[in-house]
Parts: structure tokens; C-alpha cells; sequence
């Protein structure tokens, strides 16, 4: 039976510590409505509940060190495998080595995906130091904040402790990570140089660069515009398995009816997944005018394929 690839859309946010993967990839979440997947606050748990995972990867976070490929891969292999991940999801800090990236490619060949889209958050080493050692987070949410950038309310020009530094939102106490230091910093940026950054190249077919190095707003700006071209490959490759139902022959043997069952079966898939696509992007609906035109002429095109082979069901017989 003919089945046409899952269009589940898997991005990476890549960058070294600091460059604001935690910041703005929330946005990215709302607007592609798939999770971030982040293997450190996922190794942080562990730590937090004592597992053996936690146990082993403990020492080797406080210092920046790296924690094993096989422990990480282990993680997220399970991750995602879970149902939220169904529309995809957004890689955050994972993977870091090449070995990872090779295991990760591996995994998701096995059920014929592969990463869509990587994006590579650039700033510069001299102005990290600062940005990391400034940083308070909301361990529930993740939400970050930065004693200078984007401090809490809370703080009101008083000086950063656990009694001035509170979430915005709840009110709970911010807290500081352990490896959050000038000290791991150096350890940390070395393995992001040495050990992360020759991944880029395998991926360099859909890698974008975005300067993290401006205004929150301005990086919120060139995030967007990546991700709207992603929406069109993602409508661009419906469209191709579309066409690919249409031409193909042995869909259409043994045919008891005007439309095979198997043609119609794919035909409900892909339509299925096209809306899925719609649905899982709400950026689409929230761009200015001439985008939305741009999406609804596309809809309109595929709607108009299948229409004239509803209306031309004999053309499928023998074609
Ligand atoms: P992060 O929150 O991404 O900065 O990760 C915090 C720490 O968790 C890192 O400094 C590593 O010690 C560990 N870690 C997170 N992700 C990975 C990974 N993919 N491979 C190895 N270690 C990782």
C-alpha cells in the first residue's frame, strides 16, 4: 500500500549557551504548535528527581562538561516517540556531538524523516559571559529572565537575590542554574565550538543563520520570516505527493469502481495531513494580507486537484 511520508516538522535550534534558545524558542512553539524539546531541562529534572540518569550526569553538568551520547540519545528517542510530537517538534540543545546528529539522523530514517530546518543562533563569544552569569530562570515554565536585559518586575532596581528575583507571572522565586558561570562558561563554549558546531555541516542544506546578537524584537522578526518559507516547502511537498498520487499506475489496478479504495485512501490522507498542516501553523493566519493570499491561492490550487478528479473519475482507470 502506498503511503506518503509523514510531514512532521523537525527543527533545531542551534547556538552556543546563551544565544537565546530558551528565549525565543517559545515563540516558536506557539507559532508551529509542536513542543521544544530541550535535553538540558530534561537532564536537570533527572538531576532534580535523583534518577540514575540524574545521577550520572550530575557532576559532568555542573562543570559544562558533556553528558554521554548514548544517555541522551536514550532520552530522546523516547521523547519523540510521545503523542505530542505527532506534528513534529524543536530540538533545543540535542544534538551536540556528531555521533548524535548520526544516531538522530538514523532514528528518523527508519521511519523515512529526516530535520526540516535548522537554525543557528549566532553571537559572538566576548558578550556571553555576561548574558549567562546574568541569567535567573522560572523552573516551572522555563521562562528566563536577565538582571540587566529583562529583569523581573520584582526586582525594581533593587539588587538580584532569591527575595528580588520572582517570576512575573506567578510569583515564585527565580533561581540561577549551577552551571551558570564565568568558570563552566569556558568549558561549555569549548565543546559548543569543538564538539557542536561541526554538526552544522551535515544540515547545511536547511540551515539558516539568525544574528542573536540585536534587539529581542529584531531576532523575533528573522525567526518569523524563516519559518514562513518553511510553511510554503511544507504546502510545496503536499503538493508534490499529490501530484505523485495522480500519476501513479499501480494505485489504480485491479480497479472494482470508478475510484479504488487505495486512491481514495491516499487521496484522505493527504488531505488529512494538508489540513494538519494548516492547522499546526497558526502563523500562517496571523501574517499580513499578502502572505494569507499567497497560502489561500495555494489551498485553492490543491482543492481544485481534487475537485477535477472527483469530477473525472475515469481518467484514473488504466491512466
Ligand atoms: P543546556 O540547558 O542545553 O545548556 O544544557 C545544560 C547541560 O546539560 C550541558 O552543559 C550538558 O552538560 C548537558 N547536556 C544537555 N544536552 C546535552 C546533549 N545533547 N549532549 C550532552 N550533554 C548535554
Amino acid at each position: 500500500m502506498y503511503t506518503i511520508h509523514d510531514h512532521r516538522i523537525i527543527m533545531m535550534l542551534f547556538g552556543p549557551p546563551g544565544a537565546g534558545k530558551g528565549t525565543h524558542g517559545p515563540k516558536v512553539v506557539d507559532k508551529l504548535g509542536t513542543p521544544q524539546l530541550s535535553t538540558g531541562d530534561m537532564l536537570r529534572d533527572a538531576v532534580a528527581k535523583d534518577t540514575e540518569v540524574g545521577k550520572a550526569a550530575k557532576k559532568i553538568m555542573n562543570e559544562g562538561g558533556l553528558v554521554s551520547d548514548d544517555i541522551v540519545m536514550g532520552i530522546i528517542k523516547d521523547r519523540i516517540a510521545e503523542p505530542d510530537c505527532n506534528k513534529g517538534f524543536i530540538l533545543d540543545g540535542f544534538p551536540r556531538t556528531v555521533k548524535q546528529a548520526e544516531m538522530l539522523d538514523a532514528l528518523l530514517a527508519e521511519t523515512d524523516e529526516k530535520v526540516n530546518l535548522v537554525i543557528e543562533l549566532q553571537v559572538p563569544d566576548s558578550i556571553l559571559e555576561e548574558r549567562i552569569c546574568g541569567r535567573w530562570i522560572h523552573k516551572a515554565s522555563g521562562r528566563s529572565y536577565h538582571v540587566k536585559f529583562n529583569p523581573p518586575k520584582s526586582l525594581a532596581g533593587r539588587t538580584p537575590a532569591a527575595k528580588t528575583m520572582k517570576d512575573d507571572e506567578t510569583g515564585e522565586i527565580l533561581m540561577q542554574r549551577p552551571d551558570d558561570t564565568a568558570e563552566a562558561l569556558v568549558k561549555r563554549l569549548q565543546a559548543y565550538h569543538n564538539e557542536t558546531e561541526p554538526i552544522l555541516a551535515r544540515y547545511k542544506k536547511c540551515a539558516y543563520k539568525v544574528n542573536a546578537n540585536q534587539s529581542m524584537d529584531k531576532v523575533s522578526v528573522d525567526l518569523d520570516n524563516i519559518l514562513y518559507g518553511l510553511t510554503i516547502c511544507v504546502m510545496e511537498k503536499v503538493s508534490l505527493d499529490l501530484d505523485n498520487i495522480f500519476v501513479r499506475k499501480d494505485l489504480n489496478q485491479n480497479v472494482q469502481g470508478p475510484l479504488s479504495s487505495a486512491f481514495m485512501e491516499c487521496l484522505g490522507d493527504v488531505a488529512s495531513k494538508f489540513c494538519k498542516g494548516i492547522q499546526a501553523i497558526p502563523m500562517l493566519f496571523q501574517k499580513p494580507k499578502s502572505n494569507r493570499q499567497k497560502i489561500d491561492e495555494y489551498r485553492n490550487t490543491m482543492l481544485d486537484k481534487v475537485r477535477k478528479q472527483e469530477e473525472q473519475p475515469e481518467k484514473l482507470v488504466g491512466a
